[in-house]
C-alpha cells in the first residue's frame, strides 16, 4: 500500500488519522479494519506480526490481547480504557485491537497507557495511543533508550512516553488503583510492572515470558541476567495471583511465576557451572540442557555474540565472585 520510505509521513497522514477519527474508527463492530498488513516488509520477516490479534478476558473488564506483537493488556476503568503495552509499528494491527475490544463491548480509546519496555513488539504502537490523546506512562531510561534504539521490527523508532516515572507511579482513574513499578535492570534497564492490586492482576512486561521464551536484552536494553533474577523476586512481592506475561498465549498463575523463577534460576545456575567447566562464549549453550526447564533459547538474544558476550561475561564475573 504504501512505499517503506514513506512511512514516517503514512503513519502520520493516513494511519493515525484512520485511527483517531476516520474511517476505521467509525465502522461498525464487526467488519474487518482496513489497510492490511503487510507481511513483506522487513521489519515483519521473523515477528509475531503475521499472528493475528486474540482476545481473552482474564477477569471482568480485564481482556488481554495476544498477536501482532508482545501482549497487551486492556483494562476497563469507571473512567474508561486503560492499555498496557501497543503492539508492532502497523495502524492495522491497532485498529485490529480497537476491533477486539469493540467485539467484548470495551471502550476501545485508551485515556491512559502504559508501556513495559522499549521493544518495539511492545512500543510499536505508542504514537497510536499518544495521537488518541492517552497519557503513556514509561520508565525514565525510556527515552534515552529509544534514542539509540535500532530495531528491525519497526520502520521508525516508537515514540517515547509522554509521562516518566522512576521506581513507583499511582494513578486513580475512576478510583481503580494503579501501581507502575521499576526495580532495575533486568529484560532492559527500563522494564515497567503494572500492577492492579485490588484485582490482584500484574501485566509483567518482558520480566516474564510464556510459551518457554525468555529473552535478556544486556547490550541496547543494558538490562542483566542476573538482574531478571532479581526481578522476578520483586515481582513476586507484589500480591498478585494472576501475571499476564510480555509473551505467550495465557495467563500464569502465581505458582506458575514461582516455577518460572524456580526454573530460570536453575538455567542461571547450570550456565556457570558450563562456565566454571571451560564452554566458552561461542560454545556455552550447547554445553548446558535447558529441555527439562521449558525454555526456548532462541532468537538473536540467545545466538548473536553481541548479546552472547555480555551474557558470557555476566557469567564468568559470577563465577569470578562466587566460587
Ligand atoms: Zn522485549
Amino acid at each position: 500500500m504504501m512505499a517503506a520510505v514513506s512511512w514516517p509521513v503514512a503513519l502520520a497522514a493516513a494511519g493515525l488519522a484512520m485511527l483517531s477519527s476516520g474511517p476505521a474508527a467509525a465502522q461498525p463492530v464487526g467488519t474487518v479494519p482496513a489497510a492490511p498488513i503487510n507481511l513483506d516488509r522487513p521489519y515483519s520477516k521473523g515477528t509475531p506480526a503475521e499472528i493475528p490479534i486474540r482476545l481473552k478476558t482474564i477477569s471482568p473488564g480485564f481482556h488481554m490481547l495476544t498477536g501482532r506483537g508482545g501482549n497487551a493488556l486492556a483494562v476497563v476503568t469507571p473512567a474508561g480504557l486503560v492499555l498496557v503495552d501497543s503492539k508492532l509499528m502497523y495502524p492495522a494491527a491497532y485498529a485490529e485491537m480497537k476491533l477486539a475490544l469493540r467485539r467484548v463491548g470495551a471502550p476501545d480509546t485508551p485515556i491512559l497507557a502504559y508501556v513495559t519496555h522499549h521493544h518495539a513488539d511492545h512500543s510499536g504502537g505508542n504514537g497510536f495511543v499518544l495521537a488518541d490523546g492517552a497519557r503513556l506512562i514509561g520508565q525514565q531510561q525510556m527515552p534515552p533508550l529509544l534514542g539509540s534504539y535500532t530495531s528491525r521490527i519497526a520502520p521508525i523508532n516508537p515514540s517515547p512516553p509522554n509521562v516518566i516515572f522512576d521506581r513507583l507511579h499511582v494513578e486513580t482513574p475512576g478510583g481503580m488503583r494503579i501501581e507502575a513499578h521499576h526495580w532495575g535492570p533486568g529484560h532492559t534497564a527500563a522494564d515497567t510492572v503494572v500492577f492492579f492490586p485490588a484485582r490482584r492482576i500484574v501485566a509483567a512486561g518482558g520480566l516474564v515470558y510464556g510459551n518457554g521464551e525468555i529473552a535478556v536484552d544486556i547490550v541496547e536494553g543494558r538490562g542483566s541476567l542476573f538482574g531478571m533474577l532479581a526481578r522476578v523476586d520483586d515481582l513476586l512481592r507484589l500480591e498478585f495471583d494472576i501475571a499476564v506475561p510480555g509473551t505467550g498465549d495465557n495467563v500464569l498463575t502465581r505458582a506458575e511465576v514461582i516455577l518460572y523463577r524456580a526454573r530460570l534460576a536453575e538455567l542461571i545456575r547450570r550456565l556457570q557451572a558450563a562456565v566454571r567447566a571451560g564452554a566458552d562464549a561461542p560454545g556455552l549453550l550447547r554445553a548446558v540442557k535447558t529441555d527439562d526447564l521449558g525454555f526456548r533459547l532462541v532468537g538473536h538474544f540467545w545466538t548473536e555474540p553481541r548479546f552472547m558476550d555480555p551474557i558470557y561475561r555476566e557469567l564468568v564475573q559470577s563465577t569470578a565472585t562466587k566460587p
